[in-house]
Parts: structure tokens; sequence; C-alpha cells
């Protein structure tokens, strides 16, 4: 009897989105097997630091949920762990320069974390993970080909040569790129699908908050894990925590002489990249120099703001930011210490190309649609795109495989660029400045929407 050869899927990159590509192939191969590949450029899973805090919006969960095995899913306490009840509030909110709330959307609070993907499309329902350990749960049992950059690749009618840069080659049936933002497989295949500078810049740092100034934070501008303060003159923050102390963590040894709890958090300042055009400015910015970052990011605060407590919070924080690589004795729960930069916001519309031609080679994640970091919302497709993508899959045969790939990217195209546009925007109108009667139309727009939320929320229960 004829059996049909099993065909091959060769991953490029082993973040969130190749990685949960990875498990959902093998998780469904009782319907369709392929032999999966899974190839990633850093040499090995320590090689660098590996990120901040990640938002997840239920419908990223629930993919999530539905692409891993349950031995996966049992560990993913360790990267998101469960909510802290009446501490911590699992949401956005959108503070104005003095703390005061705006906008907070009705997240759903949920009780432990796999509550949120039983969360219904009609509710919203997000929360915070640490992505350093994602990717450590996510890597488990996947066989990742380490120190393996994709340099080329050459599509052919029988499947498609996969070059990398020490000199390999590989054979596959379909490529799946899910290398992030400077993907080498969109500029191959889609070389007029470019990046885009939106004209925002921003400075993040993974800082550790002692419990008096958290307490400081949470009592001005309240428990959402993730919280944007707005600036009246072109610039905004965003600050993401979990209400969990550092020494609560397991593993984790004290190197405080105090009792006081600590707690990891991540700040990130926005702000229109022509402010860094301004050439009154005294104090020259060196990106080489972690130190001259925070300060210009302190100074710009001290500019743009009010004097206020929320003003004298934002400065403390900042001032906690390590200006080098923290030493052993230190207190640094983080893995490894990113160093900080300014940096400009991109994003990639794969709806600003006119056609885009399915055939063997796709891409999920970044690749295809980066986005501004401020609505935290990039994770989330890029798993969306690994659960689309695996389903497609389901129906591959020799003949057809064009109508899978080609039925995963009308999905992706429908869903991805509406969230790069309005991350894009939101970044846009956090960073305009809005004078002060903007600030009364902005405030009292954004305090309208909160209650016309609510009221919907309301009625959504009800029915
Ligand atoms: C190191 C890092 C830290 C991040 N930190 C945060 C954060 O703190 N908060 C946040 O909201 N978002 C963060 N992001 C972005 C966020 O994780 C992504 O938006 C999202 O997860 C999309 O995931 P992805 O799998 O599409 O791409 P990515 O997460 O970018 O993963 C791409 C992977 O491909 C590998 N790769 C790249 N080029 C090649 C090549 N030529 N050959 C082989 N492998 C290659 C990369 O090393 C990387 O591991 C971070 C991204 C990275 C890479």
């Amino acid at each position: 009897m004829y059996q049909e050869k099993v065909p091959t899927v060769i991953i490029i990159g082993a973040g969130p989105g190749g990685l949960t590509l990875y498990h959902s192939l093998i998780k469904n191969k009782d319907k369709k097997e392929f032999n999966v590949k899974i190839f990633e450029r850093e040499s090995g899973p320590k090689d660098r630091w590996q990120g901040y805090h990640v938002g997840f919006t239920s419908h990223g969960f629930r993919s999530l949920m539905n692409c891993i095995p349950s031995s996966v899913a049992l560990n993913l306490p360790k990267a998101i762990p469960n909510p802290v009840p009446d501490v911590e509030h699992h949401g956005v909110s959108a503070n104005d320069h003095e703390g005061n709330l705006l906008l907070r959307p009705p997240f759903k609070q949920f009780k432990n974390i796999y509550e949120i993907a039983e969360t219904p499309d009609r509710f919203l329902s997000m929360t915070v993970a640490y992505r350093d350990r994602l990717r450590d749960v996510l890597l488990e049992n996947v066989p990742v080909q380490w120190g393996k950059k994709l340099v080329r690749y050459v599509e052919t009618n029988e499947g498609v040569w996969v070059n990398f840069e020490d000199g390999s080659q590989e054979f596959c049936d379909i490529l799946v790129d899910a290398s992030g933002v400077n993907s080498p497989v969109r500029k191959q295949k889609l070389p007029e699908l470019q990046i885009n500078d939106i004209g925002a810049t921003y400075v993040v740092a993974n800082i550790v908050v002692p419990k008096h100034l958290m307490d400081r934070l949470t009592k001005t501008s309240g428990n959402s894990l993730v919280q944007k303060t707005l600036g009246l003159n072109g610039d905004a923050t965003l600050i993401a925590f979990r209400l969990i102390s550092i020494e609560q963590e397991q593993n984790y040894e004290n190197k405080n002489n105090s009792d006081e709890l600590h707690y990891r958090t991540t700040i990130a300042y926005f702000y229109s990249s022509e402010l860094d055009n301004d050439e009154t400015e005294k104090i020259k910015v060196d990106d080489n120099n972690p130190a001259s970052v925070v300060e210009h990011v302190k100074n710009m605060i001290r500019k743009l703001r009010p004097e206020n407590e929320m003003t004298d919070i934002l400065l403390e924080l900042w001032d906690l930011a390590p200006k080098a690589v923290p030493k052993e004795s230190e207190n640094y729960p983080f893995k490894t210490y990113n160093p900080i930069q300014r940096r400009q916001i991109r994003d990639i519309n794969p709806l600003t190309i006119n056609s885009w031609t399915s055939s063997r080679v796709t891409l999920i994640g970044d690749a295809a649609h980066a986005m501004s970091p401020l609505l935290g919302l990039g994770t989330t497709h890029a798993i969306q795109d690994a659960e689309a993508l695996s389903q497609a899959l389901l129906n591959y045969s020799p003949e057809n495989y064009i109508s899978c790939i080609k039925e995963y990217e009308n999905k992706m195209l429908k869903r991805a660029p509406v969230d790069v546009l309005k991350s894009r925007d939101a970044t846009i109108n956090h960073i305009t400045p809005v004078g002060y009667f903007g600030l009364i139309i902005r405030n009292s727009v954004l305090k309208t929407t909160n209650f016309l939320m609510k009221v919907r929320d309301l009625v959504m229960n009800i029915i």
C-alpha cells in the first residue's frame, strides 16, 4: 500500500510564536503528522536577556492553552503566577499626570490563571506574564537546534531549501518564519513590506521596587497590574508589575539586610522622538551609557510634568534602574541585565502591500506584524497565529498546501493589522501634547468611555 511521506515543517525562531507552533503541531500529530524542526540563532537558552513583563489577553491565553500539552500547561504558573486575591487587579488603567483614574476597563478577574481561557468572548480578561520564564516553560521538551541563524531560503516546486549562516542547509515542505521584527524571511519574501518608524521613542527598564514605594504607587494610581500615566506635554509612562514579592518566590535568596519586601517591576517611558532633536538640551544622551539614559528620562519627566506625588514616584522608580550589570551581591532577581537605551518604536502593517502571495513560506508573530509595545498585544497575536496556522495545517496534503497557508494568512491578515494600527494610534495619542483645553477634552472622553464600558459590562452580566 502507498504510504504518504510525512511532510517536514521548519520553524525559524524559538520565541513565543515559534515554540507555541511547535507544541501545537506535535499535539495534533494524531490528526496530522509532521516532522517538525525548530531552529534558533541564539547559542542556547541562556544566551541572552529574555525580556520584561508581557501582557496576555484572554484570546491569547486561550490559544496558548489550545496549543500546549498538559505537561507544559501545568508549569504555566511559574511564568504567569495565579492572582493574589484582593491585592492585584488583573487589568490596565490609564491615569492622569497626578495618578487620578481616567479609564479602567472592566477586566474580568479570575481565581487561577486557567480560568482566563474560559472567559467568554464578550468579556475582557488579561494578565501579566514574566517573559523570561514564559520562554523557559515553553522550551520544555522542544528539541531546539541552537546556533542556527537563517540567512536565506530558496523555494522550489518540490519544497524549500533553508540556508544557515554556518553554511548548513535543510529541506522542508513548509517554512514558517517566527524570527521577529527583523525577519530575514520577510525581507526576502515581501521586500516591499517595510518596517515603519512611528516617531515615538521609549526607554524601558526592569527594576526591583521596595514595598514602601510600591505602596505609594498603588495608593496614588491604584492596583491595576498595567498602569499608564498620561502626561500633558507629550509623554506617557507604562508600569507593569505583579504584587508577589520576590522574597516569597521559591529559590530566592534575600540579599537585603532588611525585612522589607520587593517587587519585580517593568517601567517604560514613551515620548515623541522629536523631543530628542531639541538643540537647547544641555545633556547629551549616550545610549551606550545607561546612567546617561536614565538621567535623560528623569530630566524629561521633570521638564514635561508638574511637581506632584505621581511625578515624585516616577522619578524614584527611575532612580532604581540599574545603571550597569548588577553585582552578584545585589538584590537583582532578573536573570540577565539588558542595558537601558532609547529605542525607536517600529511596527509593520502587513496590509500596506498590494498583495500577499501564499506559498510554502509563511510568517507568524512579529515577523509579519510587529506592533508598538504600548498595548502589550504582540505576544497574544504571535500565539493566536500559531494556533491558526496549526489548525489550518490539519488539512495539509501535497496538493492543497497552498490553500492551508492561505486560510491561515487570511485569518491573520484580518486580525493582526487592526491591533498594529490600534497600538500605533494609542502610542501617537499618548505622546501628543494636549494643552490646557485638550487635557479637559481628553480626560472627559476617557472618563465617559470608562462609564460606558462599565454600563456595557453590567448589561452583559445581566443577559
Ligand atoms: C529578547 C526579547 C525580549 C522581549 N521582551 C518583551 C517584553 O518584555 N515585553 C513585551 O511585551 N514584548 C517583548 N518582546 C516582544 C514580544 O515578546 C514579541 O512581540 C512577541 O512575543 C512576538 O513573538 P515572536 O515569537 O513573533 O518573536 P520574538 O519573540 O521576537 O522571537 C523571535 C525569535 O527568533 C530568533 N531569531 C531571529 N532571527 C533569527 C534567524 N535569522 N534565524 C534563527 N532565529 C532567529 C530570535 O533570537 C528570537 O528568539 C521581546 C522580544 C524579544 C526577542
